[in-house]
């Protein structure tokens, strides 16, 4: 459920008329629902409601604006952060240290210093080399740092290609069967303390199954890691559950229905759980508005071209991903089909193929429903285009949360050398 409607023929974002808002702030833009924000956060932190104190780590990389973390912060979010920049960003925004994961496979030692200096929760170790490095900074530090390994199950996601972590063949995470060695590696070492085992098998996930089944091996891995004598007191279930893109497909499974699965195979593991939703939480609580700059008739098809790209929303390029459209203006006379294409110069700046679309012209506004996860957050400045400004939405109030860069701050980040000067 989200707060994007239409109320006297014009969509709305809560109480907030988008032809207004786009008068104000210009197009393209980015606009959050903070109700949708937290409606999100709340369903799956009630659909958690049967487990023991589970710690909800929003996953940062989603969408990482500060106004959207300390959102979901104040209602008791944590955060997953996998760079030293989204470490920065969460503790700004507000989010206890002790509420905050790094996951990663790359973590260098400086990232590791400035979490071991902030006090995080844990570590989600994807490698031996990085426990051994985590362990001589720790060391070092004069401190013993919480690691978790993150495990790769070696199960199917069923999503796209480019967000399945979960294969043997993926970078992320060590074997299952090797984790016993890694926890034996783990005592050995000083300055961590391996306290359980955390997966995360990919994103935009339909389908529970293979989510069961990556916690079953969980399950399996705990159980022999006790036998084996190590004190197991934690499980990071990651996050991955897919939000429904298309208007007239049937949904995702539901956070309810993810809950009850959690709390049936986790029954017996004594442990304290965390989770890493990222996509479930923002996704729907984001639109990307745009301006038709114009229609261009072409002897196949019609293009339906508008003022965002690529650059500003990369998931249709980059993921074949489709996004629902919808007019600003409630939409009169007969549909239209039209490919509905950005400015940029590659044909992959294309948002929908054929899409049969309410009917558009130059200078309306339209929206792209279930940008607000990986939208804003993915965006770039090719084409030397300008990134694209972020508004957030409270009832009947708004505010720029990122504001629009000027040509002059594009511009002027680049520098001349010396010899090419004057
Ligand atoms: C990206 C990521 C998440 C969030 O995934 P969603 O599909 O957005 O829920 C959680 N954990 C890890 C380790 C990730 O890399």
């Amino acid at each position: 459920m989200d707060h994007f409607h239409y109320r006297d023929g014009v969509l709305h974002a809560e109480d907030v008329n988008l032809e207004a808002l786009a008068a104000e702030v210009g197009t393209p833009f980015y606009c959050y629902s903070t109700a949708t924000l937290l409606r999100h956060y709340q369903v799956f932190t009630s659909a958690l409601g049967a487990l023991p104190d589970p710690l909800v780590a929003y996953a940062v990389k989603a969408n990482p604006n500060q106004a959207v973390i300390r959102t979901l912060a104040r209602a008791g979010a944590g955060a997953d952060v996998v760079s030293i920049g989204e470490l920065k960003r969460a503790l700004a925004a507000g989010v206890p240290a002790d509420r905050i994961v790094f996951s990663g496979v790359g973590k260098t030692a400086e990232e590791m210093r400035a979490a071991i200096d902030a006090g995080i929760y844990q570590f989600n170790v994807e490698s031996l080399p990085e426990a051994e490095l985590l362990s001589s900074v720790a060391v070092e530090m004069g401190r013993v740092v919480p690691i978790v390994f993150r495990v790769n199950p070696d199960v199917d996601a069923m999503t796209h290609a480019k967000i399945s972590t979960g294969r043997a063949e993926n970078k992320f995470g060590i074997a299952i069967d090797t984790a016993p060695a890694a926890f034996d590696l783990a005592r050995s070492l000083p300055g961590i303390d391996a306290l359980g085992v955390a997966v995360h098998i990919g994103s935009q996930l339909t389908s529970l199954d293979p989510l069961e089944r990556a916690f079953e091996r969980v399950g399996e891995l705990i159980a022999q890691l006790r036998a084996e004598g190590h004190d197991i007191s934690r499980a990071d279930l990651g996050g991955g559950l897919g939000v429904p893109y298309l208007s007239d497909q049937p949904e995702p499974p539901s956070p309810a229905e993810y809950g009850g699965m959690v709390a049936r195979i986790t029954r017996d593991w004594n442990v304290r759980l965390t989770f890493e939703p990222g996509r479930l939480i923002a996704g729907n609580a984001g639109i990307l508005v745009s301006r038709v700059v114009r229609l261009k008739g072409g002897r196949e098809r019609n293009f339906l071209i508008i003022d965002a790209a690529m650059n500003d929303l990369m998931r249709p390029s980059l993921y074949d991903a489709w996004h629902d459209i919808q007019a600003v203006r409630q939409p009169q006379g007969d549909p239209m089909v039209a490919d509905v294409v950005g400015p940029v110069c590659e044909t992959g700046d294309t948002f929908a193929s054929q899409r049969t679309l309410p009917r558009l012209d130059t200078g309306d506004l339209m929206v792209f429903r279930t940008a607000g996860a990986y939208g804003a957050a993915m965006a770039n400045s090719y084409n030397s285009r300008l990134l694209t400004p972020e508004v957030m939405v409270s009832g009947d109030r708004w505010a720029i949360v990122r504001e629009r860069p000027s040509y002059e701050d594009l511009i002027g980040q680049d520098q001349l050398p010396e010899w090419l000067s004057g």
